[in-house]
């Protein structure tokens, strides 16, 4: 008898195996619709030969209940999800789950959401009232409006039911406009059209190659790189991009709507049910050619994929880390090696890893040395703030506030780069010294003016802030320490009462409404003075911003992880990337409290080359990445006792006999309280040939753990 075997989207469930149904066609890639028990669940039809499944007699077999008619899942995507599954040592249930839609989208029929009917009813408990507000404007289905307004899905129907929000069909699929295919080709500097003909060579071949766009800020790499994506679309192919942040996406688009005459279809997490509903579906029938997207836009069924771009290439959050614990870079780089297409990684200061792979030949680099336009790199001048100390309460230096200064009398713009939201880290009693913790985590809380809260930045903890301690109960003794861009907006207001200042934060310009608004504030010269985190530190091109202040550069260097060094290098390389853009010149004052870092002196010498030379060897000879390979493995639980008992049972397990395999720890992990649970990591360290996957697999595959532990295995990690 023929069998239909099924991944169950359920990681603890795996595949299972069916019997097919007359008239209902499912090879694989097909999601289909089974029972199981009583229930019905969705799966995808997958090469039996593939999966491994518990066997089942011909007898008990049970018929698939029937296929949807939504694209199936091509196969180049399926061979990506196993690669990452194995790689990542995640169930490949979790890694198909990424691929698919919520399942409304799966079926023609069209969803329905809801709106404000603009009636106002006399009266209205302030619950609602104040839910109606936040939903002003708003559009989605019950769950979403309940989600945005902080209530039920109960208080939502009740509103539904007294007239206050009616009903209205979403559109079902939405056929996105394609850009016109007789677009006009831009007009490329020499350095651009010699880099856009490489990899334009290689979208027109079908070819895959790794591309290292390594061009420094201004020097036109979006420019450059939307020629081959013209490539991808003008042979009727698709094309993705993607980006490291949501805020990123608005000027993108816009740029490309510029360029193409059309805007791309987005993904992100912000999406609406309705709108990644249709995005989805456009995407799998090659209807939508060009997405422009957040890292999970890598595991969409683009059936017939040209060209992907990795831009910002260098960014750490395209490290995916909740669910399946994947780096994007990596992934797009197979998914382009499955789909025979080139990858574009861009970037201004390539990661590490990325330059290893350019000097071993394995990627190929395209240098765009100098800004486009002739426009001038800044210089980069550090200030010691041991030397230059702030007055008490401040945190701006005088060298850096008559910089600011000068910039406000020539009708410039300059930027104050702080990457901490908030008003400031840490509130401490006076009285008692207590310092106010998160109860979920071994954190502290921020305060964040703005919205009056207490906040956890790692669970989201938000609370009012309390007016006594709540140690010792003493009245007006919490006092505020350290800075975050609050603070700096606030003393900036101090010092520069007549500036006019704008603060850009994932609080206050988080949706791509307010980002827009944001940009088109800067450009219109409507702002003196930025103040910002990591927000703004890339993508944005203001050219009349001509100073940068890095308010605290010791900041990421904290930490003390391998890439601490790296990472403040990049992130002030591209800070200092937003001065001087246009025909003035652009300066940048770092403020540290150690001028003499390795890193600093880098930074100020803009010895980009020597910076990496040694870090490259360092790393070399630690055999750290990539040069040895790192798997963190991580327990958590809600009891403390057990997660250090289960961390000490699978330490006891390590295999010892592999060659060229070490494992560091048990021991408490960094953030050692997480959510309310206790987290306590092993570190396992390889050498390049070493199989991790299977390794892990010996080690790990039989171990049985308390109920209430789990275990996440980190490859690559990135905090450890
Ligand atoms: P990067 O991505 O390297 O930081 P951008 O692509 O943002 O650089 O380019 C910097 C500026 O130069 C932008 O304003 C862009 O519009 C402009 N630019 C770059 N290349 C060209 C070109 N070939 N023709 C016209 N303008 C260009
Ligand atoms: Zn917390």
């Amino acid at each position: 008898m023929t069998r239909l075997r099924v991944l169950t989207l359920n990681a603890a469930l795996g595949a299972l195996d069916y019997a097919p149904r007359e008239g209902v066609s499912a090879p694989p890639g097909t999601i289909v619709r089974v029972p199981l028990g009583p229930r019905e669940i969705i799966g995808v039809v997958w090469e039996a030969d593939l999966l491994p499944v518990k066997p089942v007699e011909d007898a008990k077999l049970r018929k698939i209940n029937g296929a949807f008619d939504a694209p199936p899942l091509p196969e180049r995507l399926r061979r990506l999800c196993e690669w990452t599954a194995r790689y990542y040592y995640a169930p490949l249930s979790s890694v198909v789950r990424m691929a698919m839609p919520s399942p409304s989208a799966l079926s023609e029929k069209t969803l329905t959401e809801y709106r404000l009917t603009g009636e106002v009813p006399r009266r209205l408990t302030p619950q609602r009232q104040a839910a109606l507000d936040l939903l002003a404007g708003r559009q989605g289905v019950v769950r979403e409006l309940a989600g945005w307004a902080g209530v039920s899905d109960a208080v939502i129907r009740g509103l539904v039911k007294a007239g206050v929000i009616e009903p209205v069909e979403a559109p079902a699929d939405v056929v996105p406009p394609l850009p016109d295919p007789a677009f006009a080709p831009a007009d490329l500097a020499p350095g651009q059209a010699a880099a856009s003909a490489r990899m334009t060579e290689a979208v027109t071949a079908r070819r895959f190659e790794p591309f290292l766009l390594h061009g420094v800020t201004g020097s036109g790499k979006t420019e450059t790189y939307l020629e081959s994506v013209a490539a991808a679309l003008e042979s009727g192919g698709q094309a993705l991009i993607l980006l490291p942040e949501i805020a990123l996406t608005e000027p993108l688009e816009r740029r490309i709507e510029a360029r193409f005459g059309v805007r791309p279809v987005s993904w992100h997490s912000d999406l609406r049910q309705s709108e990644r509903r249709s995005a989805w579906r456009a995407i799998a029938k090659g209807e939508a050619r060009l997405t422009v997207g957040a890292r999970s836009a890598l595991f969409l069924p683009y059936p017939n994929l040209r060209c992907i771009v990795v831009d910002e290439a260098h960014e750490t959050s395209f490290k995916q880390e909740d669910g399946v614990l994947y780096h994007a870079r990596d992934v797009a780089v197979m998914r382009g090696k499955l789909e025979s297409v080139p990858v574009v990684l861009a970037t201004a200061t390539p990661p590490l890893e990325a330059r290893v792979q350019a000097e071993k030949g394995t990627y190929s680099e395209l240098t765009l040395p100098s800004r486009y336009g002739g426009a001038s790199l800044p210089t980069i001048e550090a200030v010691d703030l041991r030397e230059h100390v702030p007055p008490a309460q401040n945190f701006l230096s005088q060298p850096l506030v008559e910089a600011v200064g000068e910039r406000i009398e020539r009708g410039e713009q300059s930027l104050l780069f702080l990457n901490r939201r908030g008003y400031a880290p840490l509130t401490l009693c006076r009285h008692c010294g207590t310092r106010i913790e998160c109860p979920n985590c071994s954190a502290w809380l921020v305060e964040h003016r703005l919205t009056r809260r207490l906040m956890c930045h790692h669970c989201g903890l938000a609370e009012p802030v309390p007016e006594t301690c709540p140690e010792c109960g003493e009245a007006d003794t919490l006092v505020p320490c350290g800075p975050g861009v609050e603070r700096i907006a606030e003393e900036a207001a101090r010092r520069f009462p007549e500036a006019r200042i704008a603060l850009a934060t994932s609080d206050t310009i988080g949706s791509p409404a307010r980002a827009r608004a944001f940009v088109d504030s800067v450009e219109r010269g409507d702002v003196d003075i930025l103040i910002g985190t990591q927000l703004i530190t890339k993508g944005y091109h203001f050219p009349d911003l001509t100073l940068v202040g890095v308010v605290d550069a010791d900041l990421a260097l904290q930490g003390g992880d391998l890439r601490a060094g790296e990472r403040t290098f990049q992130q002030i390389v591209q800070v200092a990337g937003r001065a001087g853009r246009g025909a003035k010149p652009g300066h940048v004052i770092i403020q540290t409290h150690q001028p003499d870092a390795p890193v600093i002196e880098a930074l100020v010498r803009a010895d980009a080359e020597g910076f990496y030379a040694a870090e490259v060897e360092a790393r070399r000879e630690a055999a750290m990445p990539p040069f040895g390979r790192l798997a963190a493995l991580i327990l958590s639980g809600p009891d403390e006792s057990n997660v250090a008992s289960a961390a000490r049972m699978i330490g006891a397990a390590a295999p010892r006999s592999v060659d060229q395999f070490s494992v560091i720890g048990p021991a408490p992990a960094p953030l050692s309280l997480l959510r309310g649970r206790y987290r306590h990591r092993l570190l396992a360290h390889a050498a390049r040939r070493v199989d991790l996957d299977e390794v892990l697999g010996r080690w790990l595959g039989n171990i049985d753990l308390p109920r209430d532990v789990r275990l996440t295995v980190d490859i690559d990690p990135y905090s450890f």
